[in-house]
């Protein structure tokens, strides 16, 4: 392995440094998957069915022999194990493709100075031991192993991230929805409460060392076993030096006794991206229980804290794909930052923005070219751009309909420009 200071890494890494295939995940970044299982990120392959959360503490995965190879080979570029983790962005890159490995780096060295990114500190380190040992405060976690509980039945959500979508569609035509969406029910990440304690620990061991937490549920402000681990972390003197990031639905700050405000407040920073999705009754008909009046006061509540800052985030599909200069207005007027272009749904593929009729396609891509925030709109305008299948536009108004006979609500009648395509 070659030696090199931070300096020198950045150079390699912007050169293209044949003997260095440089990640900083890494070197900063904690993450399990939907299922718990510990991967590099959410682009690697597993090591395994078994090899998760339930079984490998925090620390035990970031420290094993294999994340150390796949290290050490990173930083000489001879790859081997890291060929089988790191496929996609291998593969992107030999077709002469910019992959999520380059964009990661790029935005790694925009952050200033070599010597002043952590993540190149350790690096070179690493480079110069031989060995990775864990010295700095660079890790980013990702933690969902609060719960899946959530208030809401959002239309398109995956019903494993919410327990009353779940709820609702096994009361629907005997589960048909939840089987054509061939989610399984989520696993129990742990088979008791010792063992989520057990893996808590390996968490609280940890603080001192990480920079940043991703909290996702369920709704994360209404799971008990986040408002606990936040009690227990703002114990700690780390909490001031933490930054927490949260996607939310922002419906309720309360849990009991427990205000999750009083604990964020404790931190260094907060980021709550809060998920609105229209305006208004269009917005409570797709985030199903939302009000959504009062998601915007729980914004303007949530603002006032210098330490959170608030964004939010906007799911386009089916329903709201010509709505996103009006939202995008809507936020802007307040100041707040409405981000489209990360969320354009594809799942289920019969909410997808691409089937919808092809005249209801024209007039919202219409709107977008006419929208001054259009470049915030690239993603769903490429989205309504690709080719449509009538089966899918079909096959969601039939969703639709089940949806509006269990909850008496009536489709149609916010979105009257879909009725002259239903089939007769
Ligand atoms: S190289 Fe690509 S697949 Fe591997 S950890 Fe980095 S981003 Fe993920």
């Amino acid at each position: 392995m070659v030696k090199r200071s931070p300096e020198q890494l950045a150079g390699a890494i912007k050169r293209g440094d044949s003997d260095l295939y440089f990640c900083p995940l890494l070197f900063s970044h904690l993450y399990s998957d939907n299922a718990g299982r510990w991967r590099l990120c959410c682009r690697a392959a597993p090591f395994g069915d078994d090899y998760s959360v339930r079984n490998v503490s925090p620390h035990e995965h970031w420290t094993r022999p294999q994340m150390q190879q796949i290290r050490r080979e990173m930083l000489c570029g001879e790859l081997d194990l890291t060929r089988q983790h790191c496929r996609k962005c291998l593969e992107i890159e030999e077709a002469g493709r910019k992959s999520p490995r380059d964009m990661l780096n790029r935005k790694l060295l925009a952050r200033g100075e070599p010597a002043d990114i952590p993540v190149l500190r350790e690096a070179s380190r690493a480079s110069a031991q031989g060995e990775y040992a864990l010295t700095e405060r660079c890790l980013e976690l990702k933690l969902r192993v609060f719960g899946n509980y959530c208030n809401l039945a959002c239309y398109m959500c995956a019903p494993v991230n919410s327990t009353t979508r779940l709820k609702e569609l096994r009361q629907i035509r005997d589960g048909y929805w939840l089987r054509e969406m061939t989610v399984p029910d989520r696993p129990d990440f742990f088979e008791s409460e010792e063992g989520y304690e057990r893996f808590i620990g390996g968490v609280l061991e940890l603080l001192p060392y990480v920079k940043k937490i991703k909290i996702t549920g369920g709704e994360p402000f209404l799971l008990r076993r986040h408002h606990e681990f936040l009690r227990q972390v703002v114990r700690t003197p780390h909490a001031r030096r933490i930054r927490l990031s949260y996607d939310t639905n922002m419906t309720k700050f309360q849990l009991g006794s427990s205000n999750v405000l009083s604990y964020l407040e404790k931190f260094h920073g907060v980021t709550l991206s809060v998920s609105v999705d229209d305006l208004g009754e269009r917005n409570d008909y797709i985030r199903y229980g939302a009000k959504f009046e009062e998601v915007i006061a729980s914004i303007e509540v949530a603002r006032r804290y210098p330490n959170i800052k608030v964004d939010v985030s906007c799911a386009t599909g089916m329903l709201n794909a010509g709505d996103v200069h009006d939202v995008a207005a809507f936020f802007d007027a307040r100041r707040l930052e409405a981000k489209f272009n990360m969320c354009v749904i594809t799942k289920p593929l019969f909410v997808q923005a691409r089937h919808l009729p092809d005249p209801l396609k024209a007039e919202y891509l219409a709107r977008i070219e006419r929208s001054p925030f259009r470049e915030r709109f690239t993603s769903v305008a490429h989205m309504l751009g690709e080719s449509r299948d009538e089966a899918q536009f079909q096959t969601f108004l039939r969703y639709a309909a089940d949806l509006d006979a269990l909850r008496g609500t009536s489709l149609f009648a916010l979105w009257p420009e879909l009725k002259p395509f239903a089939a007769p």
